[in-house]
């Protein structure tokens, strides 16, 4: 079987990981943590990098430091995977669900744009309210889905002529740029994912970065348990266990090592199908603007027989995986407040299915992939 997307661990994690065991430092102090955090800021460009357990702790800290609390709502895509929502469940507020796109399945900007000016109106405290609940509209979170980003000025543009915090969740486009800048530093704040599908992988992780100090410093504490005496300890307000070991932090600064590679590679295998997968059946591709330079983190095709190729493949040696159900078909948001025009989500979800694209794939794999999808569209011509 030709695995999906497989974690690349052929960099010095395996030094960096027996020198925590042999000194011990193997929990939540140790210099790889910081070490981890200092280069994934430079890696990126900013100045602070907070890192965590994983990516959803990352966004709920995001969305609390941010500001959300109880009963608010955080405006984000329809389409994504699901953590993007729970995380803004965590603090009792609710997912505003936007239709996606259907060429770039980013959040529609227009039927944002349309919402705020058509729906909502301002308090006197120049909060944003949601006419029909008369909930108070906390934030915009936006998902850099699959790698590729919206048209980001836009978007900035209306979260600040609507006074919204602009929070990136940017756990699948790391590397990812738009007009020279990477994914995660356009906003107020960005947060990432280390989980093991994810372009580099700490097994779990995840990281915050922001612009803002007193922002960062308040994740940082909050991420610490809101310590504020180490030797006595005294907190001084309700924080988390969120933060990443030394052991993790250890194979993070290895993965980070090599992570323009596994870009590298990514856009190498994305070029590759985009090529050679052209006009097989209707096989479609996401579309992904000039200005931004996706990562092209999890390679993924559409088709009107996506159930079928999807069974063909997986009995023939090629794993594939459909797109995630929108979070609007799912028991828990299904009552979420939904905007769309057509259901662009559903229209696609049904249709797109992701192949191999691990950063270890072999070029014969990669043919083999494609060979196989190639006949599957000759079969089914029949
Ligand atoms: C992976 C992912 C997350 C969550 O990351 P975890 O590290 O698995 O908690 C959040 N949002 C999106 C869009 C993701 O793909």
């Amino acid at each position: 079987m030709i695995p999906l997307s497989l974690p690349n661990i052929s960099g010095n994690e395996l030094k960096y990981v027996k020198e925590c065991l042999e000194t011990g430092w193997i929990s939540t102090a140790g210099s790889y943590v910081d070490k981890f955090e200092n280069s994934f800021a430079e890696f990126v460009g900013v100045k602070n990098a907070v890192s965590t357990m994983n990516g959803t702790s990352a966004l709920h800290l995001a969305l609390k430091v941010l500001g959300v609390g109880y009963d608010d709502l955080v405006i984000m895509p329809n389409i994504t995977f699901v953590a993007s929502a729970n995380s803004i469940s965590y603090l009792g507020a609710k997912p505003l669900l936007i239709d996606i796109d259907e060429n770039s399945w980013q959040m529609d900007l227009e039927l944002l744009e349309d919402y705020l000016k058509n729906n909502c109106s301002f308090d006197s405290r120049k909060r944003v309210i949601d006419q029909k609940t008369q909930k108070n509209v906390a934030a915009i979170m936006i998902v850099h889905v699959q790698g590729n980003i919206c048209n980001m000025n836009r978007l900035r543009e209306i979260a600040d002529r609507y006074n919204l915090p602009l929070i990136e969740d940017a756990a699948e486009a790391l590397g990812s740029k738009y007009h020279n800048s990477y994914a995660g530093t356009l906003g107020d704040v960005g947060c990432y994912s280390f989980n093991g599908n994810k372009i580099m992988s700490t097994g779990g992780g995840g990281m915050v970065v922001g612009k803002s100090a007193k922002i960062m410093k308040k994740i940082k504490h909050l991420s610490t348990t809101a310590k504020t005496d180490p030797l006595r300890y005294f907190h001084d307000e309700i924080g988390y266990n969120y933060r990443l070991v030394n052991v993790l932090s250890a194979i993070g600064v290895a993965q980070l090592e090599q992570l323009q590679s596994f870009i590298d590679r990514k856009i190498e295998i994305s070029k590759f199908y985009r090529e050679n997968l052209k006009g097989i059946g209707d096989i479609n591709f996401q579309m992904i603007e000039k200005d931004i330079v996706s990562n092209e983190w999890l390679f993924t095709i559409t088709t009107k027989k996506m159930e079928e190729l999807l069974d063909f493949l997986n009995n023939n040696g090629v794993m594939s995986r459909p797109f995630w159900i929108p979070m609007n078909e799912l028991p828990m948001y299904k009552d979420c407040i939904y905007i769309s025009k057509s259901n662009k989500s559903k229209k696609v979800h049904s249709r797109a299915l992701s192949i191999p694209c691990s950063t270890g794939i072999t070029d014969i794999e990669l043919h083999d992939v494609v060979k196989k999808i190639r006949s599957f569209f000759k079969i089914a011509s029949k």
